[in-house]
């Protein structure tokens, strides 16, 4: 979904009623246990965004550096000048979030 169109979506959300808005809390949580593997790829990916922490050096001058091939972002630290992304460290970094459909 384009930017643009998502401000717009929250900002008709602010004008629901309590009724429909229940109704979207529904759609919501559903989208959510749809997409449960992604939105946790999603908050990691926020989280170093905002730690901005290497897991190799642990040092703290890490900047963005593109998407791999899943499309999943990586990072470079300027320390220790590797990369990463947010799966490393754990027993997965190659990890490719599977779709449930
Ligand atoms: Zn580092």
């Amino acid at each position: 979904m384009e930017f643009q169109r998502l401000e717009q979506l929250k900002a008709e959300i602010g004008n629901a009623s309590p009724d429909q808005v229940l109704d979207l809390q529904d759609v919501i949580q559903a989208v959510i246990s749809q997409q449960v593997a992604e939105i946790a790829l999603a908050r990691r990916t926020q989280s170093r965004i905002q730690s901005k922490t290497c897991p190799h050096c642990r040092g703290v001058d890490v900047v963005l550096h593109g998407k791999d091939k899943n499309g999943r972002q990586r990072f470079r630290c300027r320390g220790c000048r590797r990369t990463f992304n947010i799966l490393t460290g754990t027993p997965m970094p190659g990890f490719a979030v599977m779709r449930q459909t």
